[in-house]
């Protein structure tokens, strides 16, 4: 049975791909300092680490027991806004936990790391669909460490053959189809959850930031991808890391939407229309991201199974109108 380490596997992506890895019959720990996970994403069966990536006894600690296949990695600070406020302890924490967590795991002979990355890399990107071969230049401090990181271990991969797949998610979204995850940040800062409380009268109407983009509608475009696609791609990549050493991928379903056409699809699913009103840009939003993810479909054949935003959306109002509290309900 294969035996995986996930770093952030009590938040929103990381707890899907360990219900995709334990589907699969893996075996998973998850490492988590709880900062922005939480205990009841994790099932009952998976074994719980609660430390932090900062502390390198304690993760020096869970590579002491039986091997591990590979360390999939998501545990960061993703929040672009706080990463523009505070930059250099942003970098500094996502480097250096990243670096922790690569040198202990090649230390005990793990030389498998799957690698949560960003769209963020190709800040306001050359081209439209944007392929692993655009330009890099990331838009914030969040998205500079995730290349550092990157960068980091493409260097292990030279020097130690590490193996590694870094990932660039373009906008996660959903939840699980069958109701056992869905999505809980504090704060929440993403366009499809504000909407749906907005909707769910759990919170004040929505903000559309800016609707003067040299977009057709006036609003920002983004490629949303469903968590459980995104899972399906991490199972696809484990597997092509045991062919090809070194990967990256773009992982987007392909298709844009803009913010007033998710305000459309939320209200075509809760049947009545999203509170809103227009306010200014969002500061450091590019117009338009839509990601080419040929790569991966060659690749590995991997397909959206959400790909259509209703269908998309629907997952994730169902998990909230199931549970208006989060996970604290
Ligand atoms: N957005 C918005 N109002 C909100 C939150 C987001 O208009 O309250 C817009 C945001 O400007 C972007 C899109 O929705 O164009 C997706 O934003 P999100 O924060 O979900 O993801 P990002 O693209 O920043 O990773």
């Amino acid at each position: 049975m294969p035996r995986y380490l996930v770093t952030g596997g009590a938040g929103y992506v990381g707890s899907h791909i360990v219900l995709a890895l334990v589907g699969r019959g893996a075996e998973v720990v998850v490492l988590d300092d709880l900062s922005q996970g939480h205990r009841a994403a994790v099932p009952a069966d998976v074994a719980l680490i609660e430390a932090s990536l900062s502390n390198r006894a304690q993760v020096a600690a869970a590579f002491a027991g039986a091997p591990f296949d590979a360390v999939l990695h998501f545990a960061a600070r993703s929040l672009v806004g706080e990463s523009m406020a505070n930059p250099l302890p942003h970098i500094g924490a996502n480097l250096g936990n990243a670096l922790i967590l690569a040198e202990e795991a090649i230390r005990a002979g793990c030389l498998r790391f799957v690698l949560s990355s960003t769209a963020n890399l190709f800040g306001e990107p050359e081209r439209i669909p944007i392929d692993e071969d655009c330009s890099i230049a990331p838009g914030s401090p969040y998205g500079e460490s995730k290349l550092m990181i990157e960068r980091a271990l493409d260097w292990a991969h030279r020097i130690h053959g590490l193996r590694f797949a870094a990932l660039r998610y373009f906008n996660a979204a959903g939840a699980d189809p069958e109701g056992r995850l869905g999505e809980d940040h504090t704060p929440e800062t993403h366009l499809i959850p504000l909407a749906i409380d907005a909707v769910l009268g759990l919170r004040p109407p929505l903000t559309v930031f800016g609707d003067d983009y040299p977009t057709p509608d006036g609003t920002c475009i983004r490629d949303y991808v469903h968590v459980t696609d995104l899972a399906d791609a991490h199972l696809r990549v484990l597997d092509r890391l045991g062919e090809v050493p070194r990967l990256t991928y773009n992982i987007g379903s392909g298709s844009g939407h803009s913010v007033k056409a998710v305000l459309d699809s939320v209200a075509r699913v809760a049947g009545r229309p999203v509170p809103h009103a227009v306010g200014p840009r969002r500061g450091g939003d590019p117009a338009v991201l839509v990601a080419a993810s040929d790569r991966l479909r060659r690749d590995t054949g991997w397909a959206p199974r959400f790909g259509d935003l209703d269908a998309m959306v629907q997952t994730a109002f169902a998990w909230r109108q199931a549970h208006p509290r989060g996970y604290a309900g």
